[in-house]
């Protein structure tokens, strides 16, 4: 690495407050993350771990801690996310809550329509952040029923008309996921959700240096899923 990447990506670390992340990592920093075994933080074992989570809010018995004066300090420390997640901005889909989670468990990237091609170095820039220096071992994209982003990009793009501002680029992103569920039988909104999401779960897959190698060798697992609102429930698709 050339002197000038290594100091720039100092100050990267330095200016989000995140030199202490990566030694979170090490045994006896307190952040919750951090309180995992390392055996625990494997892709397959923090899916399970998610998947039980959102058991439990489905059945409305979620035992998320609350934090107290006291957490704060231990959560100041450093950040250790069991996994990163790339959901929708949508107001009813908030990962923490989805999966019975707390501060410092997960590492979230928020956008209308969890978008990830064309998004540019913003999301994919985060999510690579989240496993080189974080070292967070599953990346899952989080798509949802009736996704207003979605139903967006259906709508403009069968009536090639134009949207105001960005938003139309923002659909735009989402267009190769309505022409590949184009044919699929069944409803045509939910086709495109988990057309989108598996778009977007194959080029973090496929991202050169970091997560490509990453999942290449095992370290680290890309999943897709989508959120029911109706109930709750996190549906996973591989
Ligand atoms: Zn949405």
């Amino acid at each position: 690495m050339a002197s000038s990447e290594r100091s720039s990506r100092r100050e990267f670390m330095q200016i989000a407050g995140l030199a202490a992340g990566a030694a979170a990592l090490v045994p006896g920093v307190t952040a919750i993350g951090a309180e995992v075994p390392a055996a625990d933080r494997k892709p397959d074992a923090v899916l399970a771990r998610l998947l039980e989570g959102n058991r439990r809010f489905v059945s409305g018995k979620s035992i998320t801690v609350q934090r107290t004066p006291a957490d704060f300090a231990k959560d100041a420390k450093g950040q250790a996310p069991l996994a990163a997640i790339i959901a929708c901005a949508d107001s009813r889909v908030s990962p923490e809550l989805v999966f019975d989670q707390t501060i410092g468990d997960l590492f979230v990237v928020r956008v209308a329509g969890n978008v990830v091609s064309g998004a540019g170095a913003i999301v994919k820039g985060s999510i690579e952040f989240a496993v080189a220096e974080l070292g967070c071992k599953l990346i899952m994209v989080l798509g949802h029923s009736k996704c207003g982003a979605v139903a967006a990009a259906i709508e403009h793009i069968d009536a090639k008309d134009s949207l105001p501002g960005e938003i139309g680029n923002l659909v735009s992103l989402i267009r190769p996921a309505v022409v590949t569920a184009k044919d699929l039988p069944g409803d045509r909104l939910n086709n495109v959700i988990k057309a989108n999401v598996q778009k977007c779960v194959e080029r973090l897959k496929g991202l050169e240096p970091i997560i490509a190698k990453s999942v290449a060798s095992g370290d680290v697992k890309v999943v897709g899923g989508t959120y029911e609102l109706s109930t709750g429930k996190v549906e996973v698709f591989e």
